[in-house]
């Protein structure tokens, strides 16, 4: 096990813990019966996979992969894989629900999957990670394809893990499958407008969110913390919307500048040294007190349970827009909801990424490019499309957002698996 494993299980049990009280909420609000809430409850399918690496020194270790199915009522399974030292089963399944969730509130045709390897990738050289992920894609063919189970970046990933994904189950087959994986580079049919979806449609609902409480974006001011995949365009989109990102944190720090940052400057530092750290015109914080700035918007884009028992009476942002999955713990959204704060829940803010891996997903199917254009206003679509119906379902029934968007999509689900009975 890494350094860091244990603290990593714990927070996966958390993870799951939360999912299956979010779903019970869920199934308690709909008087759904226990039958149907332990159907909902459980993996469809859990695939634990060991993958045997030779490390570039000629030596051998073993890793844990893990696939899991959560539901494909709706659709073949979807998810990302991630690649991170601590990641295990539990942590993998909540992923998984919530793709389910994800997927059904923004009517994308598909279950919900999520994979992950437990290992750093920051350790290992370009050649062992192609191994890994020939090897661990090799374990887990049964069950993937274009029609079965379609796995996207997560942390960790990127798009060359998807494009040996790709070519290893296209020689197994023996011809091309582009539509087995998304988020692939463009040359090997990748979609415009795919790497920065999750930040657009994160952007999409801050900006909704702030216009809901009269908050002007020009006058609003944001702290992202993460700058990968999901908070690095964030960011860049928000400035350009006029917001002011006063604070960006990455896993090695914070900066801080209360005019707000040059987020072009600082992601120019960030590829020459590797980290926020040491960017200049901008004062250094620690990571943890960025989540508790005063500002109107906080973007936690990073991993899940940052927000939790400990510091959550102390966030005193206005609006929480969840760029990662399950950043706010059960405990910390009871408080955040009884201090009045805002919070857009990740299955809504953060669903850009597999909004726009579906469209990917047609027109690798359909051997078609879409253009940018065509792309981005059918995800601003969507996002708006399911801000409002979140938003209008949580004003109809009184609940939290994150209350609504989990009942709107178990009840998609649910119906989709009514409709198809019980077989046998
Ligand atoms: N990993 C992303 C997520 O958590 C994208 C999943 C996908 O595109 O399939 O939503």
């Amino acid at each position: 096990m890494t350094a860091g494993a244990p603290a990593a299980a714990e927070a996966g049990v958390q993870a799951l813990t939360d999912a299956h009280s979010q779903l019970a909420e869920a199934v308690a609000f709909h008087g759904y019966d226990e039958g149907t809430h332990a159907t909902l409850a459980a993996s469809r399918r859990e695939l634990t996979v060991s993958i045997p690496l030779r490390r570039d020194d000629g030596s051998v270790e073993v890793l844990t992969g893990y696939r899991v199915q959560h539901n494909i009522s709706r659709g073949p399974a979807k998810g990302g894989l991630r690649y991170s030292p601590g990641v295990g089963l539990d942590e993998v399944r909540a992923l998984a629900m919530w793709m389910t969730w994800k997927c059904a509130l923004l009517d994308v045709p598909y279950g919900g999957a999520k994979g992950g390897v437990a290992i750093d990738p920051r350790l290992h050289s370009r050649a062992e990670l192609e191994r890994v992920t020939r090897r661990y894609t090799t374990e887990i063919l049964p069950i993937i394809g274009p029609q079965h189970d379609i796995p996207a970046p997560d942390i960790g990933t990127d798009e060359n893990v998807m494009a040996w994904i790709m070519d290893t189950y296209s020689v197994s087959k023996g011809h091309t499958v582009p539509g087995v994986v998304t988020g692939k580079p463009l040359s090997l049919g990748g979609s415009l407008g795919r790497s920065s979806a999750t930040s657009r449609g994160v952007v999409h609902v801050a900006l909704a969110a702030l216009d809901s409480l009269g908050i002007e974006h020009r006058a609003a001011t944001a702290a992202v913390q993460g700058f990968g995949k999901v908070g690095r365009d964030a960011a860049r989109f928000l400035q350009q919307a006029g917001v002011a990102v006063v604070a960006v944190a990455d896993q090695y720090g914070a900066v801080h500048a209360s005019g707000g940052l040059d987020i072009e400057a600082l992601a120019r530092h960030v590829d020459e040294t590797g980290s926020v750290v040491g960017f200049g015109n901008a004062e250094p914080i620690e990571g943890d007190e960025l989540l508790e700035l005063a500002v109107d918007l906080l973007v936690p884009a990073a991993v899940e349970g940052v927000i939790n028992a400990q510091n959550a009476s102390r966030i005193a942002a206005r609006v929480v827009v969840e760029g990662a999955n399950g950043p706010t713990t059960r405990e910390a959204d009871r408080v955040l909801a009884d201090s009045g704060v805002l919070v857009v829940p990740d299955i809504l803010a953060n669903a850009g990424g597999v909004i726009v891996s579906y469209f990917e997903w047609v027109q690798s199917n359909q051997s078609f490019r879409w253009g940018l254009d065509e792309v981005e206003s059918r995800l601003a679509e969507r996002m708006l499309g399911g801000w409002h119906d979140v938003t209008r379902f949580a004003t109809q029934h009184d609940l939290t957002l994150r209350a609504a968007a989990t009942a709107l999509a178990v009840q998609r689900v649910t119906e989709a698996h009514r409709q198809r009975g019980l077989y046998p």
